[in-house]
């Protein structure tokens, strides 16, 4: 089934919206089976699951980091991962320059926001955005490429709307800054159950993980 429902789900994404298959949890041949449908990028919560999956699938695609990055995994994480999605602090983003630096890679990454100001959730506030990003645009082995976010667990995707919609006007603001080394080409959101709802509010990276593999 994984294979047929990443094709069904590849064939009908609107051009230019780049799929993440997330694969928590998942084994090296359930991801497998996704690649061989034509899957290219895949998103990983855990260093440890991504780095057994990267071991026996390699670089013939692209891997995101989309969890909670501690700062002890960073150096770990930079080998394996062509993206971290999920930077929302100077702390992190400092770190991941560091280790950067010591195996001269440059590291593309999002700026994670925390649409809904929930409290117990990461990323960083819409509000502090702006500044997070320009004190970030001065590290040399980082690219901020764009922004993501989660936003509330809603019943009814359509509930997640406004916090796309916040989201995409704090990537559109940001783009009209023009911050030196910063570009806002992508814009990661949409899980599962309302990915075409933040495509209609403009996403054009979306993180699919249960409708490609099944229930976890
Ligand atoms: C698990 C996960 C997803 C995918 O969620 P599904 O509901 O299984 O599609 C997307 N983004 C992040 C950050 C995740 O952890």
């Amino acid at each position: 089934m994984i294979k047929e429902n990443a094709s069904k789900i590849l064939s009908e994404l609107p051009k230019g919206i780049e799929l993440v298959a997330a694969a928590k949890g998942r084994t090296s041949a359930e991801i497998q089976e996704a690649v061989s449908a034509g899957i290219k990028i895949i998103g990983e919560n855990y260093i440890q699951e991504a780095q057994n999956a990267f071991d026996a699938i390699g670089n013939t695609v692209k891997w995101h980091f989309i969890g909670h990055l501690q700062r002890n995994k960073v150096k770990k994480a930079v080998k394996v991962f062509d993206m971290i999605e999920t930077v929302d602090s100077f702390k992190i983003a400092h770190e991941i320059d560091r280790q950067c630096g010591l195996i001269h890679k440059t590291m593309y990454i999002l700026i994670e926001i925390n649409s809904g100001r929930e409290a117990q959730k990461f990323g960083v506030m819409p509000e502090e955005a702006l500044k997070l990003i320009k004190e970030l645009s001065k590290l040399k082995n980082i690219n901020i490429m764009g922004l993501m976010t989660m936003g509330p667990m809603m019943e009814d995707a359509q509930e997640a709307r406004p916090y796309f919609k916040e989201t995409k006007s704090i990537f559109e603001n940001l783009r009209k800054h023009n911050i030196e080394n910063v570009k806002m080409q992508y814009l990661s959101m949409g899980m599962s159950n309302s990915y075409k709802v933040a495509i209609e509010e403009g996403a054009n990276m979306v993180r699919i993980g249960t409708a490609i593999f099944g229930e976890r």
